[in-house]
């Protein structure tokens, strides 16, 4: 019988540590949102990502800026909140508008408040294994496996999809749990006959029905991280749930798995910049 790996009942946990451990700190980490433009998926990320910090004690502040913001403006408003003391991380939504670079902005935000992990000198100290911070998403799917006990170490690890805020950093990070890592992505071919050679399968395409019950091994444990919406505009994933799930011997669900973990993962990295900034 497949356990059905809770990701809300985590989170809720991971919230009651860091706000016990943000009610004794003299000065609360906080945390700068920057939101450029007005996407509605956008806008509801990052009223979560306040809401979530008020919950845990982390002062947010967001700057909203207009959707013809320029990209040097938007420069300029990182400069100054690198040089804030009293910042401790800096989040910029995704995407940007056209017309502002994202590598450029991301690669503005001093790296010791870079809380998405997305700055290339965090990047690289993932890919060498010495991370400071951990990119929210995967940090989430490993927090998951380690809560159920699930060994990663000598296991076959396919990752479906290598982007960069997901696939490649995930397999980077079971790579240093010592797992063997497989990535496949849109020029991949024969995509079933290597998810079925998965012990642990995670998938992050954004497309739905992807994952089908002939393309799991029997006990495989399957992350989906996946956030689409079906015919009725419920959220799905990836997976084609009540055909894969009796086969697994673990599984995310959509929603409710790794979305919430991700969450807890940003509030986690402000936290840690407030501790590496000298706030205790
Ligand atoms: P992305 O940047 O669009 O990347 C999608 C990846 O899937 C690409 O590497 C692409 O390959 C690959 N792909 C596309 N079609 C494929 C196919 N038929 N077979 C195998 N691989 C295929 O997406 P992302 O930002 O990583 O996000 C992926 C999904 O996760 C989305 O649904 C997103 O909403 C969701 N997400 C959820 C969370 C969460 O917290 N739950 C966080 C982040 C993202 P190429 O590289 O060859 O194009």
């Amino acid at each position: 019988m497949a356990v059905i790996m809770d990701g809300r009942a985590l989170a809720r946990s991971y919230k009651e540590r860091i706000a016990a451990q943000t009610a004794v700190m003299s000065h609360p980490p906080a945390l700068a949102v920057i939101l450029v433009g007005n996407d509605p998926a956008s806008r509801t990320y990052v009223t979560n990502k306040e809401k979530d910090c008020a919950e845990c004690g982390i002062i947010s502040k967001e700057y909203a800026l207009s959707v013809d913001t320029k990209e040097e403006d938007l420069l300029s408003l990182l400069e100054k909140l690198n040089r804030q003391p009293e910042i401790d991380g800096v989040l910029v939504q995704l995407p940007l508008p056209a017309g502002i670079s994202e590598d450029k902005v991301i690669a503005a935000i001093n790296p010791s408040k870079d809380v998405d992990a997305f700055h290339p000198y965090n990047v690289g100290l993932i890919a060498t294994g010495n991370p400071q911070f951990l990119p929210c998403t995967p940090a989430g799917i490993l927090a998951l496996l380690d809560a159920y006990s699930i060994e990663i170490a000598g296991k076959h690890c396919v990752m479906v999809g290598r982007s960069n805020i997901v696939g490649k950093p995930m397999s980077l990070l079971l790579l240093g749990r010592n797992g063997t890592i497989t990535i496949c992505h849109s020029q991949t071919p024969d995509l079933p006959h290597i998810t079925r050679m998965a012990d642990i399968l995670v998938t992050a395409v954004g497309r739905r029905d992807l994952i089908t019950g002939s393309m799991v091994k029997e006990g495989a444990v399957v992350v989906d991280v996946a956030m689409n919406r079906d015919e009725n505009g419920k959220f799905c994933g990836d997976v084609l749930f009540d055909e894969v799930m009796p086969k697994t011997s673990f599984i995310t669900p959509v929603p409710g798995g790794v979305g919430p973990m991700t969450r807890i993962m940003l509030l986690e990295n402000t936290l840690t910049a407030a501790r590496l900034h000298g706030k205790a």
